[in-house]
């Protein structure tokens, strides 16, 4: 059974390894059937996998609701549900309290709960003002979390200084962060840049998402949609290459292998499409580290190490 870490000063325990259902919006590729979810959903659980993360934003719904249909016949109980507020597709934002309020019971209704444990704001950075998360939409969660509809509140994004910037100005007690492709085999700027120190510090968890950077670690590559430019997705290519190629490794195993490494962090939250997907990923948790292949997949790495790519309105 994967081992489970306390969220921050939450009462929440998580399993090192989360269970990541945008894939089962069908970001990556095809879409997931229900039963094909449920397949992976009841296999991780059986192992230990206790935390489950998706978004309205995921497949413009689709993802909660084909989650909402795996998770059934599980004790409500026994995992922890997360989901988010704010983003609903790729150039749709509301951060405003009346959408947070209405955009969680939607939530709930589609993953079929009457709770949710965790529910941040997704990609805070494109809050067209930047004193919005703070004044208006943590207080929104804020009421929802006295009025037991939410467990923890949090937030999401790429940038790593939107956490500072929400947490400085608001009056909210936050509880939970989210940062995604920052704690990877190309990029550890959650760590070299303190923001997971400065967090911790203040109390809150902290869950790493994206171990294999949404697809650049793998040997399939990243979706068309992917923003990252084009000498890091080159990079990771050879990357690829030459771990299996020198050292018959899979980058994708061996990029999990690595961000579960950081202790610090409560949980790692992996894209998950299918059993096999996830078995994979179980499989990596479960066998030692092939050190040469990291040392030569981040020698590999190293001209293009912290290179990232913009996101969010220019204000933010
Ligand atoms: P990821 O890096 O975890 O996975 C990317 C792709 O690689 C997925 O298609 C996944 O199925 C696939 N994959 C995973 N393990 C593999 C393996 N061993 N071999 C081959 N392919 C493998 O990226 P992600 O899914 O975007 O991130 C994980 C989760 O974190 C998301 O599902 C989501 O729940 C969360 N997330 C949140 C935010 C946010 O809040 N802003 C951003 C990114 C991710």
């Amino acid at each position: 059974m994967l081992p489970k870490r306390a969220l921050g000063a939450t009462d929440l325990r998580v399993s090192v390894l989360g269970f990541g259902a945008s894939p089962l919006g069908g970001v990556f590729g095809e879409r997931v059937p229900v039963e094909r979810a449920t397949d992976a959903v009841h296999e991780a659980f059986a192992h230990g996998v206790n935390l489950f993360d998706t978004s309205p934003f995921y497949g413009v719904t689709e993802s909660e609701r084909v989650l909402g249909g795996a998770l059934r016949g599980l004790e409500r109980d026994d995992y922890v549900l997360a989901s988010k507020v704010g983003r609903y597709d790729a150039d749709e934002f509301d951060f405003s309290a009346a959408r947070v309020e209405r955009s969680v019971r939607e939530s709930m209704q589609r993953l079929g709960t009457r709770r949710l444990d965790i529910v941040q704001c997704h990609d805070v950075e494109f809050a067209p003002d930047p004193t919005q998360i703070a004044d208006e939409t943590l207080p929104a969660l804020a009421r929802l979390r006295d009025e037991g509809l939410v467990g923890a509140i949090g937030l999401t994004g790429l940038p790593l200084d939107v956490y500072r910037r929400a947490l400085e100005r608001t009056a909210v007690h936050v509880d939970v962060a989210l940062s995604y492709c920052h704690y990877c085999l190309n990029d550890t700027s959650l760590v070299d840049s303190g923001t997971l120190e400065e967090l911790r510090a203040g109390g809150l968890g902290v869950i790493n998402a994206a171990p294999v950077a949404m697809g650049l670690l793998t040997e399939r590559g990243p979706p068309a949609w992917h923003p990252a430019p084009p000498e890091l997705r080159r990079r990771c290519a050879e990357a690829a290459r030459v771990c299996r190629e020198r050292f018959d490794c899979d980058i994708a195993q061996l990029a999990l292998q690595f961000a579960l490494r950081e202790e610090r962090v409560a949980s790692t939250l992996v894209g998950v499409d299918s059993r096999d997907t996830l078995e994979r990923n179980l499989a990596a948790c479960n066998a030692p580290v092939n050190e040469a292949a990291l040392d030569a997949v981040r020698a590999t790495l190293q001209p293009v190490h912290n290179v990232t790519w913009p996101s969010g309105t220019a204000k933010a």
